[in-house]
């Protein structure tokens, strides 16, 4: 099966959500993979944790999207299975931005297989903010793409309302927090729920595309899908003086199934390094 879609095509792909994330993650597959893709009815992945803070993470992202697969599967009886997952936070390598770091994993139990597609992208309006008036409500809600972005309101830590859409429902929220906390104040959040944040809705779809780039490289030596990066070896020679830089010089690939190694240069990386990142040029 040389082809990755001849191992996937005509099955169904449970996906493991209950916020609608099928909008971003069923087209690309089923046009890509030739699956149809079901989400299993009143699938609760709350019980995995939520942004909103009412449930903690038990586990690391990865981690967290192979236990939804996994309950995915032994809820339908499915073989395949798509979970995602996202995080947010500061940009591993720029302080002060924010960023959403998307994975979708393949789970595939007939094959004894697992696919993972990651995006990292600055493009998130994760943000919080804590106001004392309704004004400075409004001017936080129009930073963050409210109202087809959702808000969350707090009371200190009590939660007054999430999945806000409307000027109504945010100003009777706001008004409700400052009245309830101590401190007179409230807290806005965005609301990061796929639902409620069409940005990452188009994260998701971007991760769900790296995950079809990973399962279209078939290992050349048994046609698996999903012949993908394990390590990265350092070296891209200096463009100035030729000196190894600490630059991906090549990236070693490996077949899931047959194990399969093989190195070869970073794609769509340059053939030699910016001498900014050369330790003899620029010290
Ligand atoms: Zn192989
Ligand atoms: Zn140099």
């Amino acid at each position: 099966m040389a082809n990755p879609r001849d191992w996937f095509a005509g099955r169904v792909a449970v996906l493991a959500t209950m916020h609608r994330k099928e909008q971003a993650i069923a087209p690309l597959l089923e046009a890509h993979l030739g699956v149809t893709v079901t989400v299993p009815p009143a699938f609760d992945t709350d019980g995995f944790g939520t942004f909103t803070g009412e449930v903690k993470r038990p586990a690391n992202q990865l981690t967290t999207a192979r236990l939804k697969a996994a309950a995915a599967l032994r809820q339908t009886g499915a073989t395949l299975a798509i979970a995602s997952e996202g995080s947010f936070g500061p940009h591993p390598q720029i302080p002060f931005v924010a960023c959403d770091r998307e994975i979708v994993l393949l789970c595939d139990r007939q094959h004894q297989l697992e696919l993972v597609g990651e995006c990292l992208s600055p493009n998130t309006n994760y943000r919080q903010q804590v106001v004392r008036s309704w004004a400075e409500a409004k001017a936080f809600a129009s930073t963050v793409g409210f109202p087809s972005h959702g808000l969350i309101v707090r009371a200190d830590d009590t939660e007054i309302a999430k999945g806000i859409t409307t000027a109504e429902e945010l100003e009777t929220a706001v008004v409700t927090a400052m009245q309830q906390s101590p401190s007179r104040q409230a807290r806005l959040e965005t609301d990061m729920r796929a639902i409620y944040n069409p940005t990452r809705m188009e994260v998701i779809a971007q991760a769900t595309q790296a995950l079809l780039n990973v399962t279209s490289q078939a290992c050349p030596a048994c046609g698996c899908p999903g012949f993908s990066e394990v390590k990265r070896w350092p070296g891209l020679p200096c463009g100035h003086c030729g000196t190894p830089t600490p630059m991906t010089l090549s990236v070693r690939y490996q077949c899931q199934q047959c194990q399969h190694q093989q190195d070869a240069p970073c794609p769509n990386s340059p053939t030699v390094a910016d001498p900014t990142y050369c330790l003899y040029c620029n010290p």
